[in-house]
């Protein structure tokens, strides 16, 4: 059998000596871009560089992503962020999907500049992007719940272990000392790195916070009768990425391997790293991810894989429904204190909304922790400065609440003019599309239901749409592909029922799906309505009108 051929950034990243290639001469000159393979290598770093589409004189931009275990951090790291995006970004702070923070519109020029800064608030972008195991993410605690506080440690545990070891972000960057690159070994990842990227996630049994089943490895915790954590439920195998019209590609959510003691985290996550390492493709990078490996050796191969390196074997355990507690508005908590989730459209903060966040966060001193879904929670509030939050909110003309359910739930990606893959709109066409979603719920009677309805500019799926009730995937520059069928806590993928769907169509669409619900008496969730009536009867109905 002939070996399959590398894919030319498995040979950079090989010999990049670590990821410092040569950033450092290309950091030096006076080019406002990065070389293509610096722009490869700089993503391991946690940025990308992009040109805004349709305004070609103007100079390459970089977008920095923080790399913020379970979206915790202090008020101060905040105002950080919020400092560096006015004087360095585009006056915008942007939260994404893995409860991370973005600055957008940073030159060259200014890059180290940030980057320090970013490090003189205990924050960093070292390994946001690139072949790495990514931002670890968690469920948020605004109750300050005893069961999910234990969280933290394992997601510190997890991020500090499978941190890449490269001294380069140090001495490029931040003037750190130089360390030979030959001494340095990345014992988790080999000197080409993973294949592809990393998810995991964690989350307790039975409260789906962070879409645990889109990850490459998800953890659902158990816990004793004292209320000690004593284990995980294991999944994996989810990614969401896929190209359209190519079923070698697809979006997949996880699969159940069984529980194993707390003890043995490390061990199992090194053997579902390690498979993804040594198995991944890398030939290939749109089939490169961890789904993919399980896909074609299957489960059962996978599952006797990582039992074999992780030396034991997964027990049976019955994994506990799942429920998706709401985070937002005014919640209690066990200490006495109140916690206020915001939601905020597409994550993005900016103009009245920024200058609020900032006045109360400077003001109040909260603990924050940002969500899986793109909102941010603020912890700790006093209860009797409930009123003058609301106050200062007020006077900012910023809304504590999203306008009804089908908002507060709502996702969309970057896309254009931004994202180099995007196609279509995302997040700037997201309160468009949110009318035209709640003007057909209205149209049938349905006015105030919410469900999950997300929006990508392309098929990568940054924003999950494939575990969305509701979904809109750009597909070519005018048109999407409409999914449904997703379930309301996220564990089920949806499918499409229609491909080139130009924007002014969508409102008929949307009447006939919505009508058929409407008619089967709107008892259930919309995503699983869909899922129970099935594909075919829904593109029928989407052709020809004919009831499902
Ligand atoms: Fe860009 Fe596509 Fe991701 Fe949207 S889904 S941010 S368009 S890569």
């Amino acid at each position: 059998m002939s070996t399959p051929t590398l894919h030319p950034i498995e040979t950079l990243k090989a010999e990049s000596k670590h990821l410092r290639g040569n950033l450092a001469e290309e950091l030096a000159s006076p080019d406002p871009s990065f070389s293509k393979d610096g722009q490869t290598l700089v993503k391991f770093h946690g940025f990308y560089e992009q040109k805004e589409r349709g305004a070609s004189e103007k100079p390459p931009i970089l977008m920095l992503r923080g790399r913020i275990p379970g979206g915790r951090l202090s008020a101060a790291q905040y105002l950080a962020w919020d400092e560096l995006a006015d004087r360095y970004g585009d006056s915008t702070l942007r939260l994404t999907s893995r409860q991370s923070i973005e600055l957008h519109g940073v030159l060259k020029g200014d890059l180290k500049a940030t980057l320090q800064g970013l490090h003189a608030a205990l924050q960093t972008t070292k390994g946001a992007c690139g072949d790495v195991v990514r931002t670890v993410t968690q469920a948020p605690n605004p109750w300050l719940r005893p069961d999910l506080a234990q969280l933290d440690a394992v997601v510190d545990r997890l991020a500090a272990h499978f941190a890449a070891v490269s001294n380069a972000y140090a001495e490029l960057w931040l003037d750190g000392e130089q360390v030979n690159p030959e001494k340095e070994v990345e014992w988790n990842f080999g000197a080409s790195y993973l294949p592809r990227k990393f998810k995991f996630s964690v989350t307790v049994a039975g409260e789906n916070l962070v879409d645990l089943y889109t990850n490459d490895m998800g953890l659902a915790a158990t816990f004793a009768s004292d209320g000690c954590l004593d284990g995980f439920f294991v999944v994996a195998g989810g990614g969401m990425g896929m190209s359209h019209g190519d079923d070698t590609t697809f979006p997949r959510v996880a699969d159940l391997l069984g529980w194993i003691p707390e003890a043995a985290l490390l061990a199992v996550a090194e053997a579902v790293v390690g498979v993804h390492r040594d198995e991944g493709n890398r030939g290939d990078r749109k089939r490169a991810r961890l789904k993919y490996v399980i896909a074609n050796k299957g489960l059962a191969w996978f599952k006797a894989e990582v039992e074999a390196r992780a030396g034991l074997v997964f027990e049976h355990g019955r994994l506990p429904a799942w429920n998706t507690s709401s985070v937002l508005g005014w919640l209690d908590r066990t200490d006495g204190s109140l916690a206020l989730g915001l939601s905020i459209p597409a994550g993005r903060i900016a103009g009245a909304r920024k200058a609020a966040l900032k006045e109360l966060i400077a003001t109040f001193e909260p603990g924050l922790q940002l969500s899986p879904d793109q909102d941010l929670i603020l912890l700790g509030l006093r209860r009797e400065d409930l009123v003058a939050v609301e106050a200062l909110f007020a006077r900012h003309g910023q809304p504590l609440v999203a306008p009804d359910p089908l908002a507060s739930r709502a996702m969309a990606c970057v896309a254009l003019p931004l994202c180099g893959m995007a196609l279509t709109e995302g997040e700037r066409a997201l309160p468009s599309y949110l009318d035209v979603v709640r003007g057909a719920l209205e149209r049938q009677g349905l006015g105030g239901r919410g469900l999950i309805f997300r929006v990508t500019g392309c098929a990568n799926g940054c924003a999950r749409p494939y575990t969305a009730e509701l979904a809109l995937v750009g597909q070519t520059a005018k048109s999407y592909a409409l999914y449904v069928g997703g379930d309301p806590e996220g564990t089920r993928l949806g499918f499409p029922v229609t491909h080139k769907l130009e924007v002014e169509h969508l409102p008929q669409a949307l009447d006939r799906l919505f009508g058929a619900w409407a008619v089967a008496g709107a008892t259930e969730a919309f995503g699983d309505f869909a899922h129970r009536t099935g594909a075919e009867a829904l593109r029928a109905l989407l052709e020809t009108g004919a009831q499902a």
